[in-house]
């Protein structure tokens, strides 16, 4: 089946036609770890996921990169301010490749917790420092790039059009927030390459130009092509990637090899929350933690991903994630009782539940209409465990682990679980150990009579809210 992909190149939805049959190169740019992503930040990878299930389910092999920047991307886009992580360095007063390793960890474990499938290769900037100087000194060479004190810059005047993703004016006075005026740069949107750093700088290389350190978009551009080459087929990032670092990703493609690395480029609209951007540096931000701590699982967020298409805005309340959680317990209940039901299911029904499925995930991952047609099959009268396989394929794509339903069930009944219920739990077990299966018994009924029932399993007693 046709897969449809807005472009962010070509401004509308094309067909996607890779570059190798049946192959899928994807880079996407990763999290900058100096400082836990919030929820913001994994409406962007749940994207990215999505992405990579869709081509998956299409019979696609996949050769996915995603870098972690852990050094060079600056608490300005217009190349002003300081290095993300020694600011947080510093603050914190650890080494910073002590706050990369911490806050990689957290999101390595953050991904994991929301079922997102890792890419085939993760990859930090720092590893990849060689293959950045040399791209900068092709640069150099072909004439797109010039050294000031500050740095290795890119003349933007010399690429035949720039930008390219993005309709921002550049020509003019218009200069927009990522500007900065610097007598030594040539044109005021041209943009540093490499940076030379202060004596006290905790991260920096040998180079050609001293001791120094790349710019947040020489590393992808370098990493995109050391691990995937010169030419892949799709791009990631969010949408405030568009007119600076992915603008200048292309502009140093066509600098160093002379055309931009990526057929199609991909970006993921905004999390709002009250009606403004949900970002770090606005401090309005909420971990996935903070949604646990008010009884919604990483995955609920991951379904209130999903109420809306990836390329709209998406408000976040606590109220719409605490809601997914309800809708993600009545999903999992709804395939247990396919997994457990004998009804028959005309064939014609599942393909057409099937079809519709397919064509709304190949058409921009309209995850909105998919989630629409799962919520048809759990509403189907009859009860069938063709249907419960149906949804797991379906949640090839959706990522909510619905294998595990059961468990998941189980826990977040327990979650709701009083401390004096633990309590008699615990006596009750204590009984049993003594053998005084009166008192055993009168615990259980005094718990029934609260409202609970437990259950003995190989695993010990399991309590579960009476319905
Ligand atoms: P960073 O760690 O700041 O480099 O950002 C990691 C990813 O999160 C990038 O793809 C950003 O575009 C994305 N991002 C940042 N804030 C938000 C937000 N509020 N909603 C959606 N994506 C975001
Ligand atoms: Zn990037």
């Amino acid at each position: 089946m046709q897969i449809n992909l807005y472009n962010t190149l070509t401004h509308k939805k094309q067909e996607f036609i890779p570059i190798k049959k049946e192959n899928v190169s994807i880079y996407s740019c990763g999290p900058t770890v100096y400082s836990y992503a919030h929820i913001g930040n994994f409406r962007a990878y749940i994207f990215m996921d999505n992405l990579r299930r869709m081509f998956k389910y299409n019979g696609y092999n996949l050769n996915h990169v995603m870098n972690i920047t852990d050094v060079g991307h600056l608490t300005s886009d217009a190349d002003t301010g300081e290095d993300k992580m020694e600011k947080a360095a510093k603050k914190e007063g650890k080494d910073p490749y002590e706050i990369a390793a911490h806050y990689t960890k957290a999101f390595l474990e953050d991904i994991e917790s929301l079922n997102i499938d890792k890419p085939n290769l993760i990859t930090k900037a720092t590893d990849n420092i060689s293959e950045m100087i040399q791209m900068v000194k092709e640069i150099i060479d072909s004439g797109y790039g010039y050294e000031t004190s500050k740095g290795i810059y890119f003349d933007v005047s010399k690429l035949d059009k720039y930008p390219v993703l993005s309709n921002n004016d550049v020509s003019g006075e218009n200069a927009g927030a990522r500007i900065v005026v610097d007598p030594e740069k040539r044109n005021p949107y041209d943009f540093a390459l490499w940076i030379k750093a202060p004596e006290n700088h905790l991260m920096k290389w040998d180079s050609p130009w001293g001791k120094s350190y790349p710019g947040w978009h020489i590393e992808c551009s370098a990493m995109g092509r050391k691990f995937l080459g010169e030419n892949f087929d799709i791009h990631t990032g969010g949408v405030d990637h568009i007119p600076v670092h992915h603008e200048n990703e292309i502009a140093q493609c066509k600098g160093s090899f002379g055309h931009n690395p990526a057929n199609y480029w991909m970006h993921c609209e905004f999390l709002l929350v009250d009606g403004g951007k949900m970002s770090k540096s606005l401090g309005n931000v909420y971990r996935l933690s903070e949604l646990k701590e008010k009884g919604a699982e990483p995955l609920a967020y991951k379904l209130f991903c999903y109420s809306s298409h990836y390329r709209n805005k998406l408000n976040f309340t606590f109220e719409g994630v605490c809601s997914s959680q309800k809708a993600l317990n009545r999903l999992r209940e709804g395939y247990l009782k396919n997994a457990n039901g004998n009804d028959t299911i005309d064939e014609s029904i599942m393909s057409e539940y099937e079809k519709r499925f397919h064509e709304a995930i190949n058409d921009d991952l309209n995850m909105p209409v998919a989630i629409g047609v799962v919520w048809e099959v759990i509403r189907n009268e009859k009860k069938s465990k063709s249907l419960a396989k149906l949804l797991l394929k379906f949640d090839e794509v959706l990522g909510l682990d619905l294998i595990n339903s059961e468990k998941y069930l189980q826990e977040s009944k327990k979650i709701e679980v009083p401390e004096e219920i633990n309590e008699l739990i615990e006596q009750r077990s204590k009984a049993k150990e003594e053998k005084n299966w009166t008192e055993a018994d009168r615990i259980r009924d005094l718990i029934s009579q609260m409202g609970y029932m437990i259950k003995d399993t190989k695993n010990g007693a399991q309590v579960e809210k009476r319905s």
